[in-house]
């Protein structure tokens, strides 16, 4: 509750002002993020031995479920560097994570690629121990596809292929390095602040110290310490979404009037319908998301399971709500003023960013039919 009550005035006089802007002109939300930085919230789940807040999953939840209702974009850039954070605690350096604490750092996930597109557990890119690198560091190959704060964070939590043997294997790289580019701006549908642009890398030199895990353990440190966040906070985004913009629909509908009877959109039943089987879309996806931060807490054995079922029911949710959204409200939300269409366009990334709603059927597929067996 603290938390939040330190979130609502930045979310209403920096965070929500600037929401129009961040998407019409595709701007970093970086005023955003300093005010969050300034209230300790890029600290949020650094541990307090650092500096930070030394909280976890069920507030980073509350955190970004409150800013997506009103900026998704800057909710999502945020979602992305606490699921950094959740990797970069157990295995950094004191230094990186103090200034994560103290909020004068940005980081994100670099996992996506253009050869393993939404397969993100088979990267391609590579981490080379051979030649004159020496013994202590490797380089770094890679075309990441699609990056969240890419060329506007200041670390990138980047996963190649083991540099010995088989497996993957993750690494806290400095996004100053030389041979890191940032090809091409990213000029998305939705979204359009969060700097989701490509990376390349050509032979960067990372040192073995950075290595966040085991060579080889990419996989099983990522279902450890990321899976608990990844799959929740993409779904919060979708929850939080889901809340704003029938919010919008609702004030709209109710004060929207025909001068030929006066009465409102809300009058009519189709309307309330609509909008009644919408909410019920929202909270269920809310409840099963709920349930997954229970389930990752009380660290029961469906955890894996829920963990899925969250994002995958809140993505798809946030697609038939917000087109509800679209439709009670007829041309007005066509145009910019209410912000739905925003919210709509925004409502599209969670169902492809992987691992996308159709790969999470399959995996859930998978584990029900093996299980008959
Ligand atoms: C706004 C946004 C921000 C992003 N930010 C990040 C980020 O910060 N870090 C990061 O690492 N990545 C990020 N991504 C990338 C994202 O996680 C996915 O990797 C990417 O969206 C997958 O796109 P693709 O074009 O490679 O999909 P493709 O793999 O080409 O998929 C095309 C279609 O095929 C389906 N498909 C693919 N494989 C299977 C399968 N096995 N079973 C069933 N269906 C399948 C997909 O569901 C999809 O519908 C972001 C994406 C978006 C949209």
């Amino acid at each position: 509750m603290e938390v939040l009550s330190a979130l609502e005035p930045i979310v209403r006089e920096v965070i929500e002002p600037a929401a129009a802007q961040t998407d019409s002109e595709a701007v970093y939300p970086r005023r955003s993020l300093n005010a969050l930085a300034d209230a300790g919230l890029l600290g949020l789940i650094s541990a307090k031995e650092v500096g930070g807040m030394g909280c976890g999953l069920r507030e980073a939840v509350q955190v970004v479920e409150r800013i997506a209702q009103d900026c998704p974009c800057t909710a999502m850039v945020l979602t992305m560097h606490y699921c950094g954070v959740a990797l970069i605690e157990p295995f950094a350096a004191d230094d990186v994570r103090r200034a994560i604490a103290e909020g004068r750092h940005v980081t994100t996930l670099a996992v996506s690629e253009s050869g393993s597109r939404s397969h993100i557990w088979a990267p391609t890119g590579t981490a080379d121990a051979q030649g004159e690198v020496g013994a202590d560091a490797v380089l770094l190959n890679a075309h990441k596809s699609m990056i969240t704060s890419a060329g506007e964070a200041d670390s990138y939590v980047w996963i190649s292929r083991a540099s010995q043997g088989e497996g993957n294997m993750l690494w806290l790289v400095d996004s100053r390095l030389p041979g890191l580019t940032v090809p091409s701006a990213f000029d998305g549908m939705g979204l359009r602040g969060n700097a989701s642009s490509p990376i390349a890398a050509k032979d960067v030199k990372v040192f073995r110290r950075d290595m966040l895990g085991a060579d080889g353990q990419g996989e099983a440190v990522k279902g450890h310490y990321l899976m608990p966040y990844f799959p929740t906070l993409i779904a919060t985004t979708s929850v939080g979404l889901m809340k704003g913009v029938l919010r919008r629909a609702v004030q709209h509908v109710a004060a929207t009037r025909f001068a030929e009877s006066g009465s409102s959109l809300a009058d009519l039943p189709t309307i309330r319908a609509y909008l009644a089987k919408a909410q019920l879309q929202a909270d269920q996806a809310q409840l099963l998301r709920d349930d997954a931060v229970n389930a990752v807490l009380a660290q029961r054995g469906d955890v894996r399971t829920r963990l899925l079922q969250c994002k995958a029911a809140a993505a798809e949710a946030a697609l038939g709500v917000t087109d509800t959204a679209m439709r009670v409200c007829g041309g007005a939300a066509f145009r910019k003023v209410l912000g739905i269409e925003r919210l709509f366009r925004d409502a599209r990334a969670a169902s492809v960013m992987a691992p996308t709603t159709d790969v999470i059927y399959d995996m859930l597929g998978k584990s029900m039919c093996e299980a008959a067996v």
